[in-house]
């Protein structure tokens, strides 16, 4: 699995599939750990008060929409005051330790208007929308 995809995975935990359109997009650079991510949306957030809600891209793959709602619930689950790296989100993330190369980045894209979106796992329950045009489709 490249880098860009185990980072996308990492990030799940952040998003809010119940958020609202997000006017401002966060361009992530690939080679940033989840706690670097977490504290730029934190510091985005705290910048602007105004805004709910971001649309977050990892190396220009929209990966979906943060919430402060969703920031704070991973704050909590991913326990970014532990000290020790191994417990990062354990047991919360539910991780396939082993299986991780095997990984396929699924693309999914908006008929409408060619948004893309990246999972790693296909979930029924937790697709990708478009804001503005709703239910994307699986393009590999
Ligand atoms: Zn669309």
């Amino acid at each position: 699995m490249n880098e860009v995809a185990e980072l996308i995975e990492d990030l799940e935990v952040l998003l809010d599939t119940n958020a609202p359109p997000a006017s401002r997009t966060v361009n992530i650079d690939a080679n940033l750990t989840i706690d670097q991510v977490q504290f730029r949306l934190r510091r985005e957030f705290n910048a602007i008060p105004s805004v709910p809600c971001v649309q977050l891209v990892v190396a220009g793959a929209v990966v979906g929409l943060v919430t402060r709602r969703s920031l704070a619930r991973a704050d909590d689950t991913v326990g970014g005051a532990s000290a020790n790296p191994y417990e990062f989100g354990a047991g919360e993330r539910m991780t396939l330790a082993g299986n991780s190369t095997r990984y396929q980045l699924l693309a999914f894209e908006c008929s409408e208007c060619g948004l893309k979106a990246h999972r790693v796992f296909y979930d029924e329950r937790d697709l990708p929308g478009c804001a503005q045009h709703g239910g994307m489709r699986l393009v590999r």
